[in-house]
């Protein structure tokens, strides 16, 4: 509950100061200036007032409860004021300064201590080296923050990890007139988290938007849990910055190098509904509009002009989006050929013209309004010299107040003109310089809304011998890879098909298991040491008799020699298209799986698609169909689909196996052979790497 924090009764600025320049004396002008509804505490033992308000030498001397305090002055003083403010129960401490964990070991100590003084006295710390909370709720009005940006309430809550995308994010909305709900930078996370904020924004009823700036995730499990709740009910729009790391570690399968650092946020976000923006243009942008549109029930379109090229390019970029254009109903043809002007065209996009008036451009959107194939509309409007514009912005306005479905604007127009920008906005529709910004902004109210909408996951729990595969796992604890046999018989327990194989352990057993595996085979040298089989000469494919496989294994055998491998038969398929899946372990969450094309495709084109466990029936058919080369599977020209059912089983149980042995640090199944419909999928290369304990 972090009710104390955004909704103070009562606030004691310790370091508060006469001296302008001091954090202390800022925050308290700024709870001042904003009209702070309840009491302000200065704490200074030095001067009597500040400004006109009676200073205090400590908390224990103020009379009154107090609920909050903001904490500037020197780092090392800071466990000190914190036991007064423990023993007075203040509930939140916010610490605005900095030479903690920032500062390295010394820090960190420090900051461990104040957390530690915090919760003996049930106090929470928020930061350190941070920037602070504003609330603008009218009843409330806190702005315990160092900053300028001046506060109107709204409904858009930010929370930024950094103080200074988090005041750009605040200082651009304030430009274009708009106002926030609450705000906060967090600093350090040493106690009150992230995602408790984000959190506490998706309860608060006045929140409409939630955007978050991350840098490192501190907690990502738990964001997951948080951001999944609460996009059910509001939007999260997220900004994840600081993609390249050196910390890339080194990865030994496919799986783990396919995967780039930025993966698991895409993973986390995707899996949780949150909608990410790569810039914090377009992340206000669409906060704008979420602000103040409703959710499109669906993903079709219909634009609106006065002006032609524009138009097109928001068509490119309503497609190029994933959205479609709507077909408009019969009635609502009939209804805009009558009310629109002879030269105007009656389709999608609707361009009514240049010299439409209020009654053509507001009819026309009225009656898209109503028409059941529209479930949203961007407007392109250019303030023409010859007509009415104000009066177009003002009929716009009208509607866009009423309208239950979304209304986006691209608005061309000099200073003249600036009342009508302001009629449009003040009714809710946001206005953009760009149609492309517009067209940007619907696909991520759309695509919202189908989160919104995305059916309950179904989940399938396979009978499956887990305890043959501790078993397995338990003999391995010191090695990095496991042996092929290992390997099979893991896949075999989770009821993962994989072509016919056996190991060989005596040469002189070799024709007696061939015979078993059955002619044509494949002979497949098997040696930790070795990764990839085939590029050494490992791998000898068709095999089709005994002679041919003396032979083949004689030279092998020579030729690995100091390797001292074991050998491995294989049944040799055909007929099969090759597929890669994999497994990646990740630390304190699911692991991610992934599903590509193999060979080629993979190697080079690196089309593949991850998801984070557990899979869901419906997370490994949209991964399925998520890749480019989804039509080769599909089948194209004449070429029968493939056993997608088989695909979607074996992604489900791999994700099963991986979610049962967190020791499981990296799998690749490269390649399975998924055969023509109905006809299954088998392994035929697997390798499974455990995580060094
Ligand atoms: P590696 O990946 O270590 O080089 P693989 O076992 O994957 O070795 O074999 C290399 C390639 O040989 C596979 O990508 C596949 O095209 C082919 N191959 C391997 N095993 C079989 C098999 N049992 N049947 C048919 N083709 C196979
Ligand atoms: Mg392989």
């Amino acid at each position: 509950m972090l009710d104390a924090l955004f909704k103070p009764r009562s606030v004691a600025i310790i370091g508060a100061s006469n001296n302008p320049l001091s954090i202390g004396h800022i925050v308290m002008q700024n709870l001042l200036d904003h009209n702070f509804k309840g009491p302000i505490y200065p704490i200074n033992p030095k001067s009597k007032f500040i400004k006109s308000f009676r200073a205090y030498t400590s908390v224990s001397e103020i009379p009154d409860e107090v609920d909050l305090v903001n904490i500037s002055i020197k780092n090392t003083l800071v466990p000190y004021v914190l036991e007064d403010c423990g023993k007075k129960g203040v509930k939140f401490a916010i610490v605005h300064t900095a030479g903690f964990k920032e500062v390295g070991e010394e820090g960190l100590q420090l900051e461990r201590q104040i957390v530690e003084i915090a919760h003996k006295y049930g106090m929470r710390i928020y930061g350190p080296n941070s920037q602070g909370i504003q609330n603008s709720d009218p009843a409330i009005s806190v702005y315990a923050n160092f900053t300028f940006v001046p506060m109107s309430p709204g409904n858009i809550s930010i929370v930024a990890q950094s103080g200074g995308v988090g005041e750009t994010l605040k200082l651009h909305l304030y430009r274009i007139g708009k106002g926030i709900r609450m705000y906060s930078s967090f600093g350090n996370e040493a106690d009150v988290s992230m995602n408790e904020i984000i959190d506490y924004y998706g309860q608060d009823e006045e929140t409409k938007v939630i955007m978050v700036h991350i840098e490192t995730m501190k907690d990502p499990a738990g964001f997951l849990e948080v951001a999944s709740r609460v996009t059910q009910k509001k939007p999260i729009l997220a900004l994840k910055t600081g993609k390249t790391s050196e910390g890339a570690v080194a990865v030994a399968s496919h799986t783990g190098s396919l995967m780039e650092q930025d993966t698991l946020t895409e993973v986390i976000f995707k899996k949780a509904g949150v909608l990410r923006f790569h810039s914090q243009e377009d992340m206000i942008d669409a906060a704008v509009a979420f602000a103040n549109q409703p959710v499109p029930p669906g993903d079709r379109v219909v634009i609106v002009t006065n002006t032609g090229g524009p138009a097109i390019i928001a068509v490119d970029e309503c497609i190029s989006a994933g959205l479609k254009m709507a077909k408009l109903s019969a009635k609502t043809k009939n209804t805009l050929k009558k009310l629109v002007f002879q030269e105007a065209i009656v389709s999608n996009p609707v361009d009514v013209v240049a010299t439409a008036g209020p009654e053509q451009y507001g009819g026309t959107v009225e009656a898209l309004l109503k028409d059941p194939n529209i479930d949203s509309v961007l407007l392109v409007f250019v303030t023409a010299p010859f007509v009415d514009c104000e009066g177009i912005a003002r009929k716009l306005g009208e509607l866009g107040k009423t309208a239950d479905k979304p209304i986006v604007c691209q608005v061309m127009t000099i200073e003249k003109w600036q009342e009508v920008i302001r009629l449009i906005r003040a009714s809710g529709i946001p206005v953009y310089d760009f149609a492309e910004t517009a067209a940007r902004t619907l696909a991520s109210m759309t695509q919202y809304g189908q989160i919104q909408q995305r059916p309950t996951p179904t989940f399938v729990t396979f009978r499956k011998q887990k305890k043959k595969v501790e078993v397995i796992l338990s003999k391995h604890k010191k090695e990095f890879f496991l042996s092929q046999q290992d390997v099979y018989d893991i896949l075999s327990a989770y009821g993962i098909p994989a072509a016919k194989t056996v190991k060989v352990t005596k040469d002189k057993d070799l024709a007696k298991v061939a015979k078993e595996v059955g002619y044509p085979l494949v002979l497949k040298v098997d040696s930790e040491s070795i990764v990839h089989k085939s590029d050494v000469g490992g791998v000898a494919l068709g095999i089709k008799d005994e002679s041919v496989l003396l032979s083949v294994h004689k030279k092998m055998a020579k030729k690995f020699a100091k390797h001292k491998p074991d050998f491995i038969l294989q049944e040799h398929l055909t007929g099969g298209k090759e597929v890669i899946m994999g497994l990646k372990g990740n630390v304190g969450l699911e692991p991610t799986v992934m599903f590509g094309l193999g060979g080629v495709f993979v190697e080079v084109l690196k089309d593949v698609e991850f998801r984070l466990a557990p899979l869901s029936e419906e997370d490994a058919i949209e991964m399925i169909q998520s890749i480019k080369g989804y039509p080769i599977l599909k089948g194209t020209r004449g070429e029968k689909p493939v056993d997608i059912d088989a695909v979607v089983d074996m992604l489900i149980r791999l994700s099963q196996l991986g979610t049962d042995f967190p020791q499981l640090d990296e799998m690749d199944l490269n390649p399975v052979f998924v055969f023509p419909k109905g006809k299954g999928a088998a392994v035929v290369d697997a390798r499974i790497k455990l995580k060094s304990l």
